[in-house]
């Protein structure tokens, strides 16, 4: 496993999900915020020289880690949609409880939901990530078994955070979960699942969201030089949410309060400070969920989307019976409230995710000419994006990231 681990520290293909640190041996492998401001494993030094995970376990982590394998195969039907993947229903929608609506990302749905799952006793727990208590910029991961921490865990948060390092507690324990993250975290848990008979039981739900990309803590920081804050004088900050899309948010421990729109945190900071993988990333879409949740933005006059303060509002889409299920109890018991969306007005909303996903093999063919070893994506339909975006776009984003080069960092495992 250390050699897998050392191919994806190498190859700048992490994603920071977590799920090595669950699926290695005790604690041989942790994650930390790097040099560059992201979650990576790091090698506890106890395990130099020695074996980090059991064959059988390393040869799961190799078919189930997003840096180095994501198989959509076992999930798609006739009905696979090339861009969005499948789709049994889509939704536009929002939570029904006016304090989940304002305090949610967008619509609220995924902590309405988490809320129903608990309330119903359907899980023990609440998988997802929060601000850490000690330091507000930090994420960890956490479980929340009540409706004041799924509230307190609410909204998007544009830094480092891995969820999947959760999948340890999971495995020593006989309770019921639903887990909530990125597109990879949930590509890391159900690809594990089908390796780990008791992940599959403890984990009947996995919900997800549409996303554009981890950004560096590096990107935070820049945020708070903008606002002329000082990283120790805040003592907690928001990206956005408490309204749609919300303020990004610096509380002080004076009590002053700075501000800044989302246009301008995400579309002009944050959104500088992407990852690699996310970059050659073939799931911002959620494909591996059971829902998957997104911005149910309105477009503008052009179409595209306007970010002009409002009540929130989710793109939903529902990709499995069981997801299906979940929707319409949450919806029938009123926890959430959604009406049908047409697939093909996904495209104005998210002009991001349709121009990453038709744009990928051209992505892959740069970071093959320089000379880094790609995930292996297997049953996307990518070949479909270049016919669907065109030539001179494919040759853009092939040359886009070949002049990004130089922030492609090659690492090896570091002890710690
Ligand atoms: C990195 C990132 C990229 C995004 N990119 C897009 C995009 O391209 N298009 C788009 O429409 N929307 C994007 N979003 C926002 C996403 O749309 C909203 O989270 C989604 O609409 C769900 O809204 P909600 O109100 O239902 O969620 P909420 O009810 O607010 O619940 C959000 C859930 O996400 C979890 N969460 C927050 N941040 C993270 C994180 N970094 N890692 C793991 N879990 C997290 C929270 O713990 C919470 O459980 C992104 C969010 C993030 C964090």
């Amino acid at each position: 496993m250390k050699a897998l681990l050392n191919r994806v520290l190498k190859n700048d293909l992490c994603s920071g999900c977590g799920m090595c640190s669950s699926v290695a041996s005790d604690d041989a492998v942790q994650i930390r915020l790097n040099a560059d401001g992201y979650h990576r494993p790091v090698l506890n030094k106890a395990y130099a020289g020695k074996s980090i995970a059991s064959e059988e376990a390393s040869s799961a982590f190799a078919k189930s880690c997003p840096a180095l394998n994501l198989d959509i195969r076992p999930y798609k039907t006739a009905n696979y949609h090339p861009v969005w993947g499948e789709i049994l229903e889509t939704l536009k929608g929002h939570a029904l409880d006016n304090e989940v609506r304002q305090a949610g990302s967008s619509g609220g749905v995924i902590s309405a939901l988490a809320q129903y799952c608990l309330e119903q006793k359907l899980v023990d727990g609440v998988i997802q990530i929060q601000a850490s208590q000690t330091d507000p910029l930090e994420n960890v991961a956490t479980i929340s078994r009540s409706r004041q921490n799924i509230i307190a865990s609410s909204g998007s948060r544009y830094a480092p955070a891995s969820p999947a390092q959760a999948l340890k507690w999971v495995a020593m324990s006989t309770e019921k979960y639903l887990f909530i993250g990125k597109p990879c975290d949930v590509a890391a848990v159900r690809q594990m699942q089908a390796h780990d008979p008791r992940l599959k039981q403890n984990i009947p739900y996995v919900v997800s969201f549409m996303c554009a990309g981890t950004p560096s803590l590096h990107g935070t920081e820049q945020v708070l030089d903008q606002l002329g804050v000082e990283r120790e004088d805040v003592t907690s900050f928001r990206y956005r949410g408490d309204g749609w899309p919300g303020l990004t948010k610096a509380t002080l421990k004076n009590g002053d309060a700075r501000t800044m729109t989302y246009n301008d945190s995400w579309g002009k900071v944050l959104n500088r400070h992407l990852q690699t993988r996310c970059k050659i990333c073939p799931d911002g879409i959620g494909e591996f969920a059971d829902i998957v949740c997104a911005d149910g933005w309105e477009g503008d006059e052009k179409g595209y989307p306007s970010f002009e303060e409002r009540d929130g509002n989710s793109l939903i889409l529902i990709r499995t019976d069981k997801g299906r299920e979940l929707f319409r109890n949450a919806e029938a018991g009123g926890v959430v409230q959604a009406e049908a969306f047409d697939t093909a007005g996904i495209f104005a909303i998210q002009p991001f995710q349709y121009y990453r996903r038709t744009t990928i093999l051209p992505r892959l063919w740069a970071m093959k000419l320089l000379m880094l070893k790609t995930p292996s994506y297997k049953g996307f339909e990518l070949g479909k994006g270049i016919r669907e975006i065109g030539l001179y776009q494919s040759f853009k984003a092939f040359t886009g990231l070949l002049v990004r080069r130089k922030k492609i960092k090659r690492r090896t495992l570091e002890s710690a």
